[in-house]
């Protein structure tokens, strides 16, 4: 679980890869603007950002196990990581972007509609606006 973290990890790619099978082209490990911070597939015309939150490092509330060993440091490092997801977010939402969490527990195909549903979405948008 420990190696889990980084990029390219397996429901990465499987993401990765069912979101180029429905013809949409985006960015993997883009920096994200204004901070120094990447998304996992990043729309830049579209203004969407993608993550994939590894379950044990985010704190997924059904697969998220702190070790017993060092438990003090598991704790607050996930939950770390819990503070900074949330300000990413927060800091994308003000400048005007829609974010996407995909749980790595969850379905690939499902969660590469919700991430075509959100870019056709601001696709429309920006297409009515003069
Ligand atoms: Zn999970």
């Amino acid at each position: 679980m420990v190696g889990n973290r980084g990029r390219d990890t397996k429901p990465e790619l499987a993401l990765r890869s069912a979101v180029h099978a429905l013809g949409l082209r985006y960015r993997v490990g883009a920096r994200l603007p204004g901070m120094r911070r990447t998304a996992d597939l990043l729309f830049e015309r579209a203004k969407v950002a993608v993550f994939v939150d590894g379950c044990f490092w985010h704190g997924c509330a059904t697969h998220c196990r702190v070790p017993s060993t060092n438990r003090e440091y598991w704790l607050a490092k996930t939950m770390q990581n819990g503070a900074r997801d949330k300000d990413t977010d927060t800091k994308l939402r003000a400048a005007g972007w829609t974010v996407v969490r995909v749980w790595e527990h969850e379905d690939t195909g499902e969660a590469a509609l919700s991430v075509a549903t959100a870019v056709a979405t601001r696709s429309r948008l920006q297409s009515l606006s003069p």
